[in-house]
């Protein structure tokens, strides 16, 4: 055999897939849910959850989305620099802050378009000084907390914006949104949502002028259309991650397929131990596949006998502790051949990120955003227009 056809000899040990098509699709679910008048913009904060904040943010642009919103002003920076010229027109995209201004020169903030979140009155002024300094009424996001206490302007702070210094920073900044944030969306009974409500509707009232708003995440859009405003912020429910946790079913589609190779198959006789520790024995004659995955790649090492693998659509028990670069598991009951070389499915048809995520005793925005630097990231577009 020619050494170029080699089996997978040149494919990646693990690669991800990541359908666009999917991700559009479930933005356009959640942009269909908002009352009228609402926007809809995505957020796309550390590295689009994982899945890659430039190939996303594009995405979406090609199908309207023009509010985008991030963590960190850096992440930003790779926004703008991915998005088309906001001066052209139906270009005029927006790019959040919601750490706000910092983690960039100020200089480059502005040089970027970038709208910083101002979640404390340092932070307003700041971005106010700032924009006495270039002459121009800079845009920014005020935040308010309505009781998930982490961050924004507390209820009670919101008079020191209404009069004196307060109240002259922000009349030299163009206020786009007051923003506030849910802490219990995803439960739709729980009653702090009801709550937070009703305090953002009253700190919008004690603001004293009428400012557009943003309130709603994912799992906000879905509790109906007295939480949606101006401005709604989907982040998870774009990738496919179900708003609700695993409480309630999944209504987005399936973004992700996570797979990696077999290196190795061998079969192992009843007592012999498998991986490090040898505190796993084999309680019967087994075959074992070595997969190229481990910790590193953010298969966590807390699923060493919890977690489990597809392979030929075969649920396979991982067996032995998570090593840095590989994890056995258990394919003897696999009725299929199985060959070294053959992909196993971690996160894909078979398994969603909300299970490996209730198998981990986390949440699929955990399982995403460690999904390690060396998986090989490619895109699927246009499959289905
Ligand atoms: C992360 C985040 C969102 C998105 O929330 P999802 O639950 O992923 O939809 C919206 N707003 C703020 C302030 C956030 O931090």
């Amino acid at each position: 055999m020619p050494l170029n056809e080699h089996q997978n000899a040149s494919a990646p040990l693990a690669r991800l897939v990541i359908d666009l098509d999917a991700v559009a699709w479930n933005y356009l679910f959640m942009k269909n849910r908002l009352t009228t008048g609402a926007d809809c913009a995505a957020v796309v904060k550390a590295d689009a959850y994982g899945l890659g904040a430039v190939p996303v943010s594009q995405a979406l642009f090609d199908q309207g989305c023009r509010h985008f919103f991030v963590a960190q002003a850096e992440e930003g920076l790779i926004v703008h620099d991915a998005l088309p010229a906001a001066d052209r027109p139906g270009h005029d995209r927006a790019i959040y802050v919601l750490d706000g201004p910092r983690g960039i020169s100020m200089d480059d903030m502005v040089q970027a378009g970038l709208i910083p979140v101002l979640n404390t009155m340092a932070d307003v002024q700041l971005w106010a000084e700032t924009a006495a300094h270039v002459q121009k009424k800079l845009p920014a996001v005020l935040h308010v907390d309505t009781g998930m206490n982490r961050l924004g302007f507390s209820a009670d702070d919101l008079t020191s914006l209404t009069s004196g210094t307060g109240k002259a920073w922000l009349a030299q900044l163009d206020i786009r949104y007051v923003m506030s944030h849910l802490a219990c969306a995803d439960v739709p009974d729980h009653a702090m949502n009801a709550e937070q409500l009703l305090t953002f509707k009253t700190a919008l009232q004690q603001l004293g002028r009428t400012y557009r708003a943003s309130f709603a995440n994912s799992a906000g859009i879905l509790l109906g259309a007295d939480y949606h405003f101006d401005l709604a912020r989907p982040g998870c429910s774009l990738y496919g991650i179900n708003p609700y946790g695993n409480s309630l079913p999944n209504m987005m589609r399936g973004v992700v397929r996570f797979e990696t190779q077999i290196l190795q198959i061998r079969d192992v006789a009843a007592s012999e131990t498998i991986g490090y520790g040898a505190g796993y024995a084999a309680s019967r004659p087994m075959r074992v596949a070595t997969l190229a995955i481990g910790y590193a790649d953010g298969f966590s090492r807390s699923l060493q006998q919890k977690g489990h693998v597809h392979v030929q659509g075969h649920a396979c028990a991982v067996i032995g502790r998570v090593s840095m670069d590989s994890i056995m598991i258990d394919i003897t009951d696999v009725t299929a051949p199985v060959t070294e070389g053959d992909w196993a499915e971690v996160i894909g048809a078979h398994q969603k990120v909300d299970d490996i995520a209730a198998q981990d005793n986390t949440i699929g925005y955990e399982i995403l955003t460690r999904l390690g630097k060396r998986i090989r990231r490619t895109y699927q577009q246009n499959m289905a227009k």
